[in-house]
């Protein structure tokens, strides 16, 4: 049984280009959140800082943290791989911190499977329709374009996930999405009603991949 005063895990998954790295940004903003920084062996994008966005390690030192079972769940993700450190979380949820984690389907599936004694809400995020999609995944340049299609097609793989998730949420507005999430998370952490329609995100997801 989780304690009341521990803290709760939140998980943001979704396909590329649905907002879901913004909307955990602003979440950190709450009071008593945190965001949980992963390893990644990805190189840092430009406006990325080591030890904030990520902690960036070569392969050697990712497989040590394996070996080490030092990771809570890892993943390979378009030929990066990617985890999350046990002790940093357990650390922040025993102090009552709600930790918020930016990780995919993969990563999501090994935390729910693991049980642990700290109360787990997960999001799916989706985008409001596939040409909204396409277009915040493409520029103006044909290589851009090239990638954005090659995105659409893992898309359609990605978003077969959702139903393992507590709740999907639509980003057509980034301030209402975070609205919405926000209020579900104080309803699961106050047992109050929730505001969720599962229909109509069944609905939705038929006319995402059809
Ligand atoms: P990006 O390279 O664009 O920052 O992230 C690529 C994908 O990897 C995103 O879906 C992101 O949520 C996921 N990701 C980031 N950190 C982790 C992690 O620690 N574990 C897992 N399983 N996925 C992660």
């Amino acid at each position: 049984m989780p304690s009341k005063t521990d803290g709760v895990m939140i998980i943001l998954s979704s396909p590329s280009g649905a907002g879901k790295t913004t909307l955990v940004k602003m979440l950190s903003s709450i009071d008593n959140f945190e965001i949980s920084i992963s390893h990644t062996t990805r190189k840092p994008r430009h406006n990325e800082t080591n030890n904030k966005d990520y902690f960036f390690v070569n392969e050697d030192e990712f497989k040590r943290l394996i070996n080490n079972e030092e990771f809570l769940e890892n993943a390979k993700v378009f030929n990066n791989f990617y985890g999350t450190t046990r002790t940093p979380v357990i650390d922040k949820l025993n102090k009552g911190k709600n930790v918020l984690f930016d990780i995919d389907w993969q990563g999501a599936d090994q935390i729910k499977n693991k049980k642990l004694d700290y109360k787990l809400i997960t999001f799916f995020i989706l985008p409001p329709s596939k040409e909204v999609l396409f277009d915040r995944l493409s520029n103006r340049d044909m290589k851009d374009k090239l990638i954005a299609e090659e995105r659409m097609k893992q898309f359609e793989r990605d978003v077969l996930h959702w139903i393992n998730y507590d709740y999907v949420v639509i980003n057509d507005d980034i301030k209402n999405c975070f609205q919405k999430i926000k209020n579900l998370i104080e309803a699961e952490i106050d047992s109050g009603s929730k505001d969720y329609d599962l229909e109509f995100i069944r609905n939705h997801v038929n006319k995402l991949t059809s």
